[in-house]
């Protein structure tokens, strides 16, 4: 079977879907699959789906349009504000964007308007991340310019956590939030459908003892992918953690002695100090241009030397790997993401409706078939 490649588990994914779905349903909280870091593979979005998400969000058109192709037929946000130059991708494939700045809501309403048709947007608000999102000052005006357009519904507001400042929300933040979205009604007028709270950094949040407020969908990537809570970095209870399996060959296996200190020519070869001085090295047919070497958790054992573009080399202690033979390795977020994205990088799907999903994934190429 084609290396490297990524084994991904469709029933770990609907199960940790269900998982979050069912535990956040008596908090009053739906889920959004958020199909980003798999650059919306409809296999991976169908089993979200399965697993009881309300709907899919993607940072990017193709991505949306990509499962639109596969039929994927459900409400798809594109969570990512839009750009200009493609808001008419924008009417014609999302049910919904994420939107703050007022020029493109206008060039958004002007395009449905010309098809007979209503686009929704949901406002995001800032709320100290400092990534995209309108001043909390801001909002209300905003708001009440956008009502009176024709073409646009407002369907709710949003907020984003810990994406570019790591910082998990507080129960403050999120109350702010929930009085910020009783402002906007009371304001404005009508009752807000969706008050999106943000991703996976929020179930700690969600999952804690205080009042959810207003706040009724959260946008769930990583937990549902990876299992783990972006802030910390750990495992979330009873999720799986091994959905995606990274496979990588080996293609060198030498005792090389070691400089005591390596100086790494280029930035991008991370350098670990080495202990000892001659240990087996080993050479990865996987680099740079297929994952980020830094999300790559290697197996105990394995130490990361560095990385090139096609390469990445590791020494081990007490594992030696023959040339040919194969290292499983686990992917944080920023891994998945790339390797995801990588043509060179085959991706083999398991589970029990595989089959099916995996007729439509192959449609649309670099996928790979089952085996
Ligand atoms: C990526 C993203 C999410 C999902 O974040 P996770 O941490 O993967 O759950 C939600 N909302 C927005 C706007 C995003 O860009």
């Amino acid at each position: 079977m084609s290396k490297p490649r990524i084994d991904i588990d469709l029933d770990k994914i609907r199960y940790n879907t269900r998982f979050l779905v069912d535990r956040l349903r008596p908090r009053g909280i739906t889920v959004t699959g958020v199909t980003k870091a798999v650059c919306g593979h409809p296999g991976i979005a169908n089993a979200m789906l399965e697993g009881g998400a309300t709907g899919l969000a993607d940072a990017r058109i193709s991505n949306v349009i990509r499962m639109r192709n596969a039929g994927i037929s459900c409400s798809i946000s594109l969570i990512r504000t839009p750009m200009l130059s493609q808001v008419a991708q924008v009417v014609d494939n999302c049910d919904v964007s994420f939107n703050t700045e007022m020029d493109i809501i206008a060039s958004l309403a002007v395009n449905a308007l010309g098809k007979n048709t209503t686009h929704n947007i949901i406002l995001m608000v800032e709320m100290g991340d400092m990534r995209e999102g309108i001043l909390p000052e801001r909002l209300e005006s905003t708001v009440s310019q956008v009502l009176k357009m024709e073409g646009i519904s407002l369907k709710g507001i949003g907020a984003n956590f810990a994406c570019l400042g790591h910082v998990a929300p507080s129960a403050e933040a999120m109350a702010l939030l929930s009085s910020l979205a009783i402002d906007t009604e009371r304001a404005c007028g009508p009752p807000l459908e969706t008050v999106s709270g943000g991703g996976s950094a929020n179930l700690l949040w969600a999952f804690g003892n205080g009042a959810t407020g207003k706040i009724n969908n959260l946008r769930l990537g990583e937990a549902i992918l990876l299992g783990t809570d972006p802030v910390s970095g750990h495992a979330i209870d009873g999720l799986y953690t091994d959905v995606f399996t990274l496979r990588a060959e080996v293609i060198e296996t030498k005792t090389k002695a070691n400089p005591l200190q390596m100086a790494f020519p280029v930035p991008s070869m991370q350098c670990v100090t080495l202990d000892s001085p001659s240990n087996a090295r080993s050479i990865l047919a996987i680099g740079l241009q297929d994952i980020d070497a830094a999300g790559v958790i290697f197996p105990a054992g394995v130490t990361f030397v560095g990385a090139t573009s096609d390469h990445i080399v590791v020494e081990t202690t007490n594992c030696q790997l023959r040339a040919g033979g194969e290292m499983k390795l686990k992917m944080k977020y920023s891994a998945l993401s790339r390797g995801m994205a990588a043509s060179d990088v085959a991706k083999i799907y398991r589970g029990a409706s595989a089959l099916a999903e995996c007729t439509a994934a192959n449609n649309d190429r670099p996928y790979s078939k089952l085996t």
